[in-house]
């Protein structure tokens, strides 16, 4: 289910294009999901085409082998025509929305399927203003609250932690130097991030080299070890190495059972310190400056910080 809020259903990109099935909207019959993904936005577009059509594909993703009652277990239910309910004939009713972010809001499905067809397939990203001009929102809040809610819907549950080789620092975002300052812009916020590190080696010179791979990242009140160590410990596996910087709030990672290994920082411009780690905090400060503007809150940073690892996490997958 592709539009799922985090404790139900999880989230998984490619359930979102599963082929609609060619089905009757008052009649349910089931065994119905294929794999034929739309090629583009044009290809999409022509799918979802209206509401009936939507509720038709929540349907089919729900109920891959056919409908059953969950209050009865009766095999037969029908549409309730622009109230996305299914009723069974003992007369229970089915959200087919409950769980997702699109439950009870007023917005149309083919706007949230478009809004997260745009926020998983474009690369960078949208942000709500572009988003509100191409879908023709009247406003700007139903843009941002849209995209809002189904942002922090992107990290799935149950993660598997980070292994092997990660490397852990803080960094600020926003402040004056980033994004514009006044109404709307981001003060500074300090953000802690882990990455792995993948070792492998280039087939034609034989050297040894290092990608960054997946990444966690959270926003933090401070740089204390209450709020450093909980996160290390969410985010990576006991045992793994751990690099960090000296600093103090990091110094009982040992005693929690990893291979805590502290950098000390070289000098000059050639010094190569944790090369990998702020090179993805400054990417992340020239997202938020590029596709938002700068314009984050800081109440709703998070939420951006799960959109930038869900697609740094996938950049290596174009998987339509
Ligand atoms: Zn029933």
């Amino acid at each position: 289910m592709p539009i799922a809020s985090p404790g139900r259903l999880g989230w998984k990109t490619h359930n979102l294009l599963i082929r609609l099935p060619s089905v009757t909207p008052s009649l349910i019959v089931g065994g119905m999901s294929a794999s034929d993904p739309p090629r583009n936005l044009l290809d999409f577009s022509r799918r979802f085409t209206s509401e009936e059509t939507c509720q038709e594909y929540l349907f089919a993703v729900r109920y891959p082998s056919g409908f059953i009652c969950p209050k009865c277990g009766v095999k037969r239910g029908w549409f309730l025509k622009d109230k996305r309910l299914v009723e069974c004939p003992n007369g229970h009713k089915v959200s087919l929305t409950a769980g997702t972010v699109m439950h009870r809001t007023k917005q149309n499905l083919v706007t949230w399927f478009h809004a997260a067809y745009f926020l998983t397939t474009l690369t960078p990203g949208i942000s709500a203003l572009q988003f509100q001009r191409q879908m023709g929102l009247s406003r700007y809040e139903t843009a941002f609250n849209m995209l809002h809610k189904l942002r922090a819907a992107l990290v799935a549950p149950g993660r598997d932690p980070l292994d092997g080789e990660v490397e852990v620092d803080e960094g600020y975002i926003g402040g004056e130097e980033e994004g514009r300052p006044g109404r709307g812009a981001l003060t500074k916020a300090l953000v802690v991030c882990a990455v792995e590190l993948v070792r492998w080696t280039a087939k034609k010179s034989g050297k040894a080299r290092v990608r960054t791979g997946r990444v966690r990242l959270r926003v933090i009140p401070d740089a204390s070890a209450v709020s450093l160590v909980p996160f290390v410990k969410e985010s990576v596996k006991t045992g793994a190495i751990v690099y960090t910087d000296g600093w103090s709030s990091y110094s009982t990672l040992g005693r929690k059972g990893y291979d805590h290994r502290p950098v000390v920082q070289g000098r000059g411009k050639s010094a190569k310190y944790m090369p990998h780690v702020h090179r993805i905090i400054a990417n992340l400060k020239t997202w938020l400056k590029g596709t938002h503007h700068g314009r984050v809150k800081e109440k709703h940073l998070q939420a951006y910080l799960n959109e930038y690892t869900f697609r740094f996490n996938r950049r290596f997958w174009r998987g339509f």
